[in-house]
């Protein structure tokens, strides 16, 4: 009897794998089909011809032309990984890479990681087997740390060059120079917008690849007059065109994750009140943080008769193309960097979209039939107030980052200067970087890396955090520091509040914080309860907590551990003295430093600019007098963000070549206290 049983259940789980297998062959015969329809497959052999005759290629296609997903893959299968040599394509945008690796796997019929990859920071989906490598363009700046002349790669595609990312600037400067040191290498800048001239130029006028696109009109609507409130005026006019309009997918451009969610709610709740007379409306988020489950839904065809609206960031303007949107709804905002190398200020903020996004947002509308585009702003404002381009990264952000790795590479100081930069950044920006990396002691006097320098550039982290956590050497605290620093990394986004039980979120979190020990404390203390109750999801649920963000920051925190053991940093624990840990994380963050103000605001030190303790600190009712914060937001006011009391004579210990003593004194009439070791 039971051999009879066995023998119908492993010709069950035969047939079972069958159907698998024959699905999977099912939906590669699809996916080849669907690639012979991309533009680009026309050009497929004179594509594989003039990468055969040129060293450097511009190439230019319109989004959906299958630059990204086609380019390696043709690459591939014309013999370019024989020599067990990669092809790497870099993405601006760790989703991108992310995105486009897990469908290329699909078509090529490989498991994600294994034939295809994908690397992004702190996360390495790639294997020995790995040819095809899509990894975001920080990721391959890095590499070239380990391996200046990329020996593993036989073609370096640059792709989304018009985006013109802080690290794809880097990069060009780099694969240049790599591309003259070796002649077998390939290399393909590709872009999505007509600007191509540009690039040709600064690759010595390497050839230009146009690969024609189809592209329907798209009728474009302005609003009357501005709109008091762009989230409410792309919920209401995307319920309008679901009601009134034809089938075709909706997408909207939002600026972040915060705005999405938001959207996303209101959107949901809105569509329960209209009941069952109207047709189904599937709303999918899409933004950096989403969980990659999630990410792949918005690809999901749409079921007949229902209707799908996609909530994007910038994200969906070039990287990623949907297939099916026909309505763009397009408020004209982005969120950009902007530095103000005088003050040495980084922000993010809400600013309004270029001429050139606009119409590359509209144009994903025309796709695969006639579009529509709704601007939520006026004709006149769409003439008189956008810039006609978008500034690149590298003329408005912090350059420390970069000019450490550049230092690291061995292009310091007048080389730096001489550095071919397609854009060059402001002068001040330089310096202003080069400052900092002084400040921090990872340049010397004479302008050269220092150890220290050294130890912090083989942390992919900002300068200040990477000092923090050299510095925990020195205070024997490196264990709680990288908890910390992961923590940090992984963003805003650990601590939830759900509208209804916001008190009992609020009380979970200030749990955390007992004894006002600050942010970061509680960040550590968050961490290490959850490592004692062994990782575990439940205890999240039950303390308002992101097991997602925790998970993460786990992963990060093993990566920094093995950092450490690279720069040969001991992970020493020193739990007991919060001193040690607060000293060392100043370190890093004295640049950081506030002081209490005679009205209740903060003042920077040094620097004349008031700011906030944000409300979400635990610090936020305690008010200490001196303080260290880890990053300024600017929303309604600047609010400084993860906020840790300091004593103001370890300022004088810490950076006695940053701080005097006048910087520290209280203003409010109290002197300093005694007897804390100032030789004044
Ligand atoms: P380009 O790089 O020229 O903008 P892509 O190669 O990214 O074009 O896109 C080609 C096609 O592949 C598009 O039709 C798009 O819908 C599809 N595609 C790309 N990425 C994915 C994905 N992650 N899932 C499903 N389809 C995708
Ligand atoms: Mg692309």
């Amino acid at each position: 009897d039971n051999q009879i049983k066995k023998a119908f259940c492993d010709k069950k789980f035969e047939f079972k794998r069958e159907i698998t297998l024959e699905k999977s062959r099912a939906k590669r015969l699809v996916l080849n089909e669907e690639r012979k329809k991309l533009p680009i497959y026309a050009f497929r052999d004179e594509f594989l011809q003039a990468v055969n005759d040129h060293q450097i290629i511009v190439i230019v296609g319109e989004t959906g032309s299958g630059k990204t997903t086609q380019i390696p893959q043709y690459l591939h299968e014309d013999g370019y990984t024989k020599h067990g040599r990669m092809i790497a394509c870099t993405q601006p945008r760790r989703v991108a890479a992310m995105s486009v690796a897990a469908r290329v796997s699909q078509e090529m019929g490989v498991k994600l990681g294994h034939e295809v990859g994908y690397s992004i920071r702190f996360e390495d989906c790639t294997s020995e087997k790995t040819v095809v490598k899509y990894m975001t363009d920080g990721m391959l700046l890095r590499e070239f740390l380990a391996q200046p002349e990329l020996d593993s790669y036989s073609v370096v595609m640059v792709d989304e060059a018009h985006e013109r990312t802080l690290s794809t600037d880097i990069l060009f400067g780099l694969v240049k120079d790599v591309a003259r040191a070796r002649p077998d290498l390939k290399l393909l800048i590709s872009s999505a917008t007509l600007d191509a001239e540009k690039f040709s130029n600064y690759f010595d006028l390497a050839p230009i690849f146009k690969i024609p696109g189809r592209r329907y009109p798209v009728e474009i609507q302005y609003t009357k007059s501005p709109e008091a409130n762009y989230l409410d005026a792309a919920v209401v006019t995307t319920l309008q065109i679901h009601a009134t309009q034809s089938p075709g997918d909706i997408l909207v451009f939002l600026t972040g994750q915060e705005e999405i969610e938001t959207v996303e709610q209101i959107l949901k709740h809105r569509v329960r009140g209209l009941g069952t007379k109207i047709a189904e409306l599937i709303i999918c988020p899409i933004y950096a943080n989403l969980p990659t489950e999630l990410q792949a839904k918005i690809f999901e065809p749409t079921p007949e008769g229902a209707r799908k609206v996609v909530l994007a960031t910038n994200i969906a303007e070039t990287s990623l193309t949907i297939d099916g949107i026909k309505y763009v709804i397009d408020p004209g905002f982005c969120k950009m960097k902007t530095y103000n190398p005088r003050t040495g200020i980084e922000s993010l903020l809400v600013t309004p979209i270029s001429k050139a996004s606009a119409m590359q947002r509209a144009g994903r509308s025309g796709r695969t039939g006639p579009g529509k585009c709704f601007r939520l702003y006026t004709a006149y404002s769409f003439q008189n107030d956008l810039d006609d381009n978008t500034s690149p990264e590298i003329q408005r952000t912090n350059l420390a980052n970069v000019v450490l790795t550049l230092y690291s590479l061995g292009i310091e100081h007048e080389k730096l200067l001489r550095f071919e930069f397609m854009d060059p950044p402001p002068a001040d920006a330089i310096k202003k970087a080069m400052e900092l990396l002084y400040n921090l002691g990872a340049l010397n006097g004479q302008g050269k890396l220092t150890k220290v320098g050294r130890r912090m550039a083989e942390f992919p982290l900002d300068p200040m955090l990477s000092k923090m956590i050299v510095a925990s050497e020195k205070y024997k605290c490196s264990d709680e520091i990288i908890s910390i620093a992961a923590m940090l990394s992984v963003g805003n986004s650990i601590f939830y509040r759900p509208k209804d039980k916001q008190v009992h979120a609020d009380n979970a979190r200030l749990n955390f914080h007992s004894g006002d020990v600050g942010d970061h404390i509680a960040y550590l203390n968050v961490f290490n309860s959850w490592k004692e109750t062994n990782y575990s999801s439940e205890w999240c649920y039950e303390n308002y907590i992101q097991v997602r963000c925790m998970k993460h920051a786990r992963d990060i925190r093993d990566q920094l551990a093995g950092l450490l053991e690279r720069v040969e940093i001991e992970l020493i624990s020193n739990s007991n003295d919060l001193d040690a840990i607060k000293k060392s994380i100043l370190s890093g963050f004295f640049p950081h430093a506030a002081k209490l103000q005679k009205n209740g605001t903060y003042g920077r030190v040094k620097h004349l600019q008031t700011v906030h303790i944000h409300p979400s600190s635990g610090l936020a009712e305690v008010v200490p007098r001196l303080v260290l914060y880890h990053e300024l937001v600017l929303t309604t006011k600047e609010y400084m963000r993860q906020v840790t009391e300091i004593k103001p004579e370890w300022l004088l210990e810490i950076a006695p070549h940053y701080y005097q003593l006048n910087d520290v004194e209280d203003s409010s009439s109290k002197k300093m206290p005694r007897g804390c070791g100032l030789a004044h």
